[in-house]
């Protein structure tokens, strides 16, 4: 079994690199993908682990892209850590993360949750920056009793203190990495995952889709699968860990999500295709 979505200290997950893929031998695993929101960083040292354990570690990345609803989450596969290319984009990515950081703690400013941007930096401890790191200075600060708070209350989706990231398009990241030879790969869809959805990002350059993760059940997988036979799209799945298993049934344990070694073979054969086989 394989693993083509999980995060670690490089972004917003809990454990190093190495420990991650410590993890996926202990679960038995074959391979797995690294992917970061929004960093490459993690790679090298996951990398070298996977060599000296028997592991292949595929590069990822995680991108969030704006899509006709909203904001979307696109795995990037086969992505290589040292392109300058796509280090130029995710370096204006994360920066564009800061200056998100910044306003959230200004806003939480304004409700009486007062914590310094340097405080989600200490959290983040060099990784990309995410909300996590604003709900995790937010339970130091003793404003929330658990992370699950901070989003009820703040940073959500809706809350007061949610903002938004500056957004790509799906064309312009499916567009860099088919250029460095990689795929990309729609994130846990949910209820988006149909043909008329898939079919739309597909025209935008959409290789595969992620049907197997923690927050589908069982009709959700099966709508997504038929959905990627019709449209001859590719399968990933994985489990979304990001080093604990949160409460709200959006990350697993690594290796949870029974995903076969036959879905990366056919990834790694969809590669040689023409862009417009794909
Ligand atoms: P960001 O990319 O900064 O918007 O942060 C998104 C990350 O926050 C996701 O990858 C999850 O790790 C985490 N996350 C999002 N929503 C929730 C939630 N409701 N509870 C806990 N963690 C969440
Ligand atoms: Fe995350
Ligand atoms: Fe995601
Ligand atoms: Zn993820």
């Amino acid at each position: 079994m394989i693993d083509l979505h999980c995060h670690s200290t490089a972004s917003d997950g809990l454990l190093a690199p190495e420990a991650v893929v410590r993890a996926a031998v202990e679960a038995g695993l074959t391979a797995i993908s690294l992917t970061d929101h929004d960093t490459t960083a993690g790679l090298p040292e996951a990398q070298r682990a996977g060599e000296s354990l028997g592991v292949r570690v595929v590069g990822g990345c995680e991108f969030s892209v704006g899509v006709p609803w909203g904001e979307m989450h696109l795995l990037g596969y086969f992505i290589p850590h040292d392109d300058a290319d796509i280090e130029a984009f995710l370096v204006e990515a994360r920066s564009d993360r800061d200056r998100r950081a910044r306003e959230m703690v200004s806003r939480l400013a304004g409700l009486g949750a007062l914590v310094r941007f340097e405080d989600v930096l200490h959290e983040a401890a060099g990784g990309a920056v995410g909300r996590p790191h604003v709900a995790r200075a937010l339970k130091a600060a003793g404003h929330v009793k658990n992370v699950q708070q901070a989003f009820d209350r703040y940073i959500g989706r809706g809350r007061p203190a949610f903002v938004e990231k500056r957004l790509p398009t799906l064309r312009a990241v499916a567009d860099l990495v088919h250029a460095k030879g990689g795929l990309v790969s729609a994130a846990h869809l949910k209820s988006f995952g149909t043909v008329a959805y898939l079919s739309g990002l597909q025209t935008e350059g959409l290789d595969a889709v992620e049907t197997r993760h923690p927050s589908h059940d069982g009709d959700t997988i099966a709508t997504i699968t038929d959905a990627a036979l019709v449209l001859g799209l590719g399968r990933t799945g994985g489990s979304d860990w990001h080093g604990e298993v949160d409460t709200i049934g959006t990350h697993a344990r690594l290796g949870s999500q029974l995903v076969p070694d036959e879905w990366l073979v056919e990834l790694e054969a969809r590669r040689s295709l023409p862009s417009a086989g794909r």
